[in-house]
């Protein structure tokens, strides 16, 4: 049987209670919505950290806080965002690969508007990125948010920068960048190596649409959360994060698939486990 595997980014660096309520911001309430996610059908979470104020940081001590939490709770992998946030350093974003090993970290494969912002990745931030990554055996999701992305993804592989099972993560719906649509999902799914895997993540009102591009093109799993989304359905805002796995993970085994654990995903993606 096919496995579904699910990631649940909680809570982002932009979005904000005024956005939903329900945000979890300080480690201990990450920890809880983790933990709630994975107990809803999550294997992976995409963490970012917030200040005191409720701001994005990349603070490795505020990770560390958090991973602590979660690890006291379960065995979910820990992908941690080096996008961090609008106007963040490289040094800054780069920081928690560097003090904390994680099993997954996101990389992103460009530059690209973001609404009124953008966030600025060069060739040669990718490479730095990359490098870091494969010293430390991280595995990264390479996070496209446009059809460049995966060609500026292959010349890492070219370079030798990226160890297979290469992730891709297409994150579409994002204002100013690419459209969801399942068309140009099936473009990109089509433009990356064989044997490859992806995970789709729909930005607002592509969250949903985007789970069933993901079955309907095949062999894609899915990210869902407060960082791309924090609606259940138009017009009412989502309880939880864990309110919106759920929901995947009913679409998905609805679909015949089973939801992957943890364990299947350290298999899969070829992890080095928890550290
Ligand atoms: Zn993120």
């Amino acid at each position: 049987m096919n496995k579904m595997v699910i990631t649940c980014a909680v809570c982002g660096a932009e979005t904000t209670r005024a956005h939903n309520p329900n945000l979890p911001l300080t480690p201990e309430e990450i920890a809880i919505a983790t933990y709630d996610a994975y107990l809803a059908g999550a294997s992976i979470v995409h963490l970012h950290v917030r200040d005191e104020n409720g701001g994005p940081t990349q603070d490795p001590e505020v990770f560390k806080k958090a991973i602590r939490l979660i690890r006291e709770k379960c065995d979910i992998v820990i992908e941690i965002t080096t996008g961090g946030a609008v106007g963040m350093t490289d040094d800054e974003r780069l920081l928690v690969v560097q003090e904390l090993q994680p099993e997954m970290a996101s990389l992103d494969c460009g530059t690209v508007n973001f609404g009124n912002d953008y966030i600025v990745n060069t060739l040669p931030t990718m490479r730095r990125f990359a490098k870091e990554m494969i010293k430390y055996n991280v595995r990264p999701t390479l996070e496209c948010f446009d059809i460049s992305h995966i060609q500026a993804a292959d010349i890492l592989i070219k370079e030798g920068l990226l160890s297979p099972p290469y992730y891709y993560g297409f994150v579409m719906n994002v204002p100013c960048a690419v459209r969801y649509d399942v068309e140009t999902l099936r473009f990109f799914v089509n433009r990356i190596p064989k044997g490859s895997l992806w995970t789709v993540m729909g930005v607002g009102s592509a969250c949903l649409p985007a789970h069933y591009g993901a079955l309907a093109v095949g062999g894609g799993f899915i990210r869902v959360g407060f960082e791309d989304n924090v609606y259940y359905t138009k017009g009412v805002l989502a309880e939880s994060n864990a309110q919106l796995v759920a929901r995947t993970a009913k679409i998905s085994r609805d679909a015949g698939l089973e939801i992957a654990t943890p364990a299947d995903v350290r298999e899969m993606f070829q992890l080095k486990g928890i550290n």
